[in-house]
């Protein structure tokens, strides 16, 4: 007995098992549990981690842009233009988009690694 890495999941399984224990891959008929070729579902998982990718990149952009929306409002309309109250708010807003942007780069940078 050795161990195979799974065709679809690239999981380490045993060359004598018949069915992938992690995807459910049937290395047999080579196809997944819902009859799906390797190909598809190679595809499939293309898909779904560049959506995934995809949507991480725009998360890092909407938290770039609060923070840079927050720092120009600041620029522009300065301390003594904006009451304490939205003073505070726009702070508040670039501190949480700088934030926000940094998590989800690093969540990107995890990502890209895995
Ligand atoms: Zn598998």
């Amino acid at each position: 007995m050795s161990i195979i890495k799974c065709p679809s999941c690239k999981e380490r399984i045993s060359d004598k098992a018949k069915i992938c224990s992690h995807c459910q891959f049937s290395l047999v008929k080579g196809t997944g549990a819902d009859g799906a070729t390797q190909e598809q579902i190679a595809s499939k998982a293309k898909l779904a981690r560049m959506k995934k990718r995809y949507s991480l990149q725009m998360q890092a952009m909407s938290g770039l842009i609060l923070f840079l929306a927050g720092i120009v409002i600041w620029y522009f309309v300065g301390e003594k233009g904006l009451t304490k109250t939205s003073h505070f708010m726009q702070l508040g807003a670039a501190a949480l988009g700088a934030i926000w942007y940094l998590i989800t780069r690093f969540r990107l940078l995890l990502f890209k690694k895995s």
